[in-house]
């Protein structure tokens, strides 16, 4: 008898016929003397709707109301799945965020988990029943329904999973793993057993959507191993755990594209020491999540700054900066036509020639480099959005990923 964790994503739970799928799925762990709890996102396609009727009435919706109205597409799944499995004869319960005792900070829209009481949850799963959480969302102090940011069912999982000292955390979604590149764009990429926890990190935030990447950070932080696997077939899936030895073997495990990020230039700031720090505290005063800072070399007294964000963020950033750059002159210019390709492995660590074989490759497929960034474990290029698939393929078989 083992403690499951199991979350089931937007597609997996899409339609009465899948939840029904999900439902005989669950009995049969339940039916193998497992203790299961299951975590369900909306229907797919829910969320979406919801936000965008949001903005047909209001372009820039409060976020507390935006919670209010977001958690309510996982709702649907918990009791329709909870319903689903009492039809089939298995004991089950629906909680919502704030019944599975998911207490969380006030940043509405982006909240983060602070603490989970599992007694009511430890209750009723020692009364032998199957118990279906919302994913995506909890409740602040004050009592309002937070959630956790796009994809935030993830979070909901691994938490729970650390919280209940799960023995296995199951990551159902519609693809079998984690691939070396996404399977619809370079044909023949592969699919991994395993990749470490930081891997997965840098491929969940560079846009590999097969995880919200505050999950991973927790899972890591938490050492929770969790595994990617598909609803649809009973394939192996992917193994995220922490880093072994033998994973620097390979130099590039992965190749992702990011085609919601934009390009920001600020340009002709006064070059002096402060200028960035304003820019910067603005935005993350904002809560605007910036990535591939750079700055080129002053000359006459000015400078630029140039980086990215993600796109939905765009008009937040306008708003953001507007009164500081009528403190430190200057003006902004937007850029969404870009993408963000990125190569990571933890065998970078110990190996060289990476950036050279990168660049080279796309060099040859003519494609410029706008800006570069880099970690220990990955290279990332800004290109233009056109290009992003035609460079996925070229630098995945630079890198002979087919291979792995
Ligand atoms: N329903 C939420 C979303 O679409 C959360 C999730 O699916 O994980 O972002
Ligand atoms: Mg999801």
């Amino acid at each position: 008898m083992a403690r499951i964790v199991q979350k089931y994503g937007g597609t997996s739970v899409g339609d009465v016929d899948r939840i029904k799928n999900v439902a005989a799925r669950i009995k049969a762990f339940r039916a193998a003397g497992n203790e299961v709890v299951v975590v369900v996102s909306a229907r797919s396609g829910v969320t979406n709707e919801l936000i965008a009727r949001a903005k047909s009435i209001h372009p820039n919706p409060p976020e507390r109301e935006m919670d209010q109205l977001l958690s309510i597409g996982e709702q649907e799944t918990i009791a329709l799945t909870a319903m689903a499995l009492e039809a089939i004869g298995v004991d089950a319960v629906s909680y919502t965020g704030a019944q599975a005792g998911i207490f969380t900070d006030k940043v509405h829209t982006k909240a983060k988990i602070k603490t989970i009481d599992a007694k009511p949850l430890e209750k009723d799963l020692s009364a032998g029943k199957v118990i279906i959480v919302a994913g995506f969302q909890g409740i602040n102090e004050e009592g309002h329904i937070t959630t956790l940011g796009r994809g935030g069912s993830d979070l909901t999982a691994i938490a729970l999973a650390a919280a209940i000292k799960a023995d296995k955390c199951e990551i159902y979604t519609d693809v079998d793993g984690v691939y070396t590149a996404d399977p619809r764009v370079v044909q023949d990429a592969r699919k991994l057993n395993e990749i470490s926890y930081d891997e997965m990190l840098e491929l969940a935030s560079l846009g590999s959507k097969v995880m919200q990447t505050r999950s991973v950070e927790f899972a890591s932080k938490y050492n929770v191993v969790f595994e990617v696997r598909s609803s649809f077939n009973n394939n192996p899936g992917t193994i995220v755990k922490q880093e072994v030895a033998y994973m620097e073997k390979v130099v590039v495990r992965g190749v992702a594209v990011d085609k919601d990020q934009a390009k920001v230039v600020v340009s002709n700031i006064a070059d002096k020491p402060g200028t960035a720090a304003k820019v910067f505290r603005a935005l993350a005063e904002a809560n605007i999540n910036v990535d591939m800072i750079v700055q080129n070399v002053g000359r006459d007294g000015v400078a630029n700054l140039t980086f990215t964000v993600p796109q939905t963020e765009i008009g937040k950033v306008e708003r953001t900066l507007a009164p500081v750059l009528k403190d430190i002159g200057g003006s902004v210019t937007l850029d969404d036509q870009i993408a963000k390709l990125s190569v990571v492995g933890v065998g970078m660590r110990t190996h060289s020639g990476v950036a050279s074989t990168l660049f080279s490759a796309l060099a040859g497929a003519g494609i410029n480099l706008e800006l570069i960034s880099t970690s220990e474990i990955k290279i990332s290029v800004v290109i233009a959005k056109s290009k992003a698939d035609e460079a996925a393929r070229v630098a995945h078989k630079a890198f002979e990923l087919e291979k792995l």
